[in-house]
């Protein structure tokens, strides 16, 4: 089948359609831990030019074939590969690519989970790290790099003030000094940007997210290269950060609607960023789709279709306000996570960062009044009456 010049829903619906050897319309799940060998063990490799063996589900499964061919199609990559999380997506790029000792550069303000792991590896496997203050000055990245860097991480847009950075400006960077680069798609999803396409040499997401897109799973991927997903196959294969075929069959499923789900929480997303910017009670919308946001002509050459639906909020009343509007609100639920169908907010300075000092936070970009809102998918009137709530109930601390 040429799928390449499939559009992106085609793409989700039909471009796993090859791993079904049933004649099912949809796939069954091949709830399987090991299939029978037609050959002897050594038929159990994989290299650029095939497909994971049929062997033992650690090594490949049908289901996970099926993902990956959707992901890889969608980011159009030469191929992917399926994993248990986004974090364990993430452990396994570093494990394949990093060695103790090595460089790497990434933004200050990145996932907590990324942060955390990359300080890991720096605590025992020596890995030294520059920060990125300023994600779109491109002379900040190419300042940072020296002899032993082995990755640029970039993360766009990002969590939580949907900083920008120019991703076909860090691939030619990348290939110019000789350094991988990597970008965490999980806010964009392929639809609104595609860094393999950019010259990006790995795009990895948290499918539990938008992929998924129903809050019922949790999986990862990572796009690239024949070579690189190869390499990352190889660690998987031995460290076991493998997907349930459920999950899988899920994931495969939630992919199918991917575009319609975007498209929409992203026009909800889009109006929704606009009237917040006239509320009285917000200081600052970060939205990459409002052309008061740094980045947003950056985004506008580089996401195509819509700017995504996460964005952020800061409220004036601060910590308190932060608080009681999040109790107040009846369909948005206060919740970590995103991604999915429904709208979710989360007031970082009393959840994820609770216990984070001030000066992180501040660093971070994370003020006591900031809320960072998933926009799902439910009707636009509906999820304003909400927020209309949340701002008297913030209102009513100040009588
Ligand atoms: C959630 C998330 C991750 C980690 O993914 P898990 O599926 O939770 O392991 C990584 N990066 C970003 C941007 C995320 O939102």
């Amino acid at each position: 089948m040429n799928t390449r010049d499939w559009g992106l829903s085609t793409t989700a619906i039909h471009a796993g359609r090859e791993h079904n050897d049933t004649r099912s319309v949809t796939t069954p799940i091949y709830q399987t831990s090991v299939f029978e060998l037609l050959e002897n063990a050594e038929g159990a490799e994989f290299s650029a030019a095939t497909e994971p063996p049929r062997f033992y589900t650690r090594w490949g499964n049908p289901n996970f074939s099926e993902v990956e061919a959707v992901v890889a199609a969608l980011e159009k990559a030469e191929r992917a590969l399926v994993t248990s999380s986004g974090m364990s997506a993430f452990a396994t790029v570093f494990e394949a690519f990093l060695q103790p000792g090595d460089h790497v550069v990434a933004p200050a303000a990145l996932y907590l989970g990324t942060e955390q792991l990359l300080r890991r590896w720096e605590a025992r496997r020596g890995l030294r790290i520059t920060w990125i203050r300023n994600t779109l000055d491109l002379q900040e990245w190419e300042d940072a790099i020296e002899d032993r860097t082995a990755l640029i991480l970039v993360e766009t847009p990002s969590n939580p003030t949907l900083a920008i950075t120019d991703l076909a400006g860090i691939a030619e960077l990348g290939r110019r000094r000789g350094v991988r680069t990597l970008a965490d798609n999980t806010f964009a999803t392929p639809v609104f940007t595609r860094p393999v396409a950019l010259g990006i040499d790995l795009s990895v997401s948290s499918a539990t997210k938008y992929m998924g897109g129903h809050s019922d799973l949790v999986a990862g991927v990572i796009a690239g290269s024949d070579a690189d997903i190869v390499a990352c196959w190889t660690v998987a294969k031995l460290t076991g950060p493998t997907l349930d075929p459920m999950a899988a069959w899920l994931l495969h499923r939630g992919l199918k609607t991917l575009h319609l789900r975007v498209m929409r929480a992203a026009d909800n997303a889009q109006s929704l960023a606009a009237w917040l910017l006239w509320q009285p009670q917000v200081s600052r919308v970060d939205y990459p789709g409002v052309k008061q946001h740094p980045g947003h002509a950056v985004a506008a050459r580089q996401m195509t279709g819509g700017f995504g639906a996460m964005m952020s909020f800061e409220l004036t009343g601060g910590l308190l306000a932060g608080q009681k509007f999040c109790e107040h609100l009846e369909i948005i639920t206060r919740a970590v996570s995103l991604g999915g169908v429904e709208s979710l907010i989360q007031h970082p300075a009393s959840m994820s960062h609770l216990r984070t000092a001030p000066e992180v936070k501040a660093r971070l970009g994370i003020s006591d009044g900031l809320l960072r809102f998933s926009v799902g998918i439910e009707d636009d009137a509906d999820l304003k009456a909400d927020l209309e709530r949340g701002f008297q109930a913030a209102d009513a601390l100040n009588r």
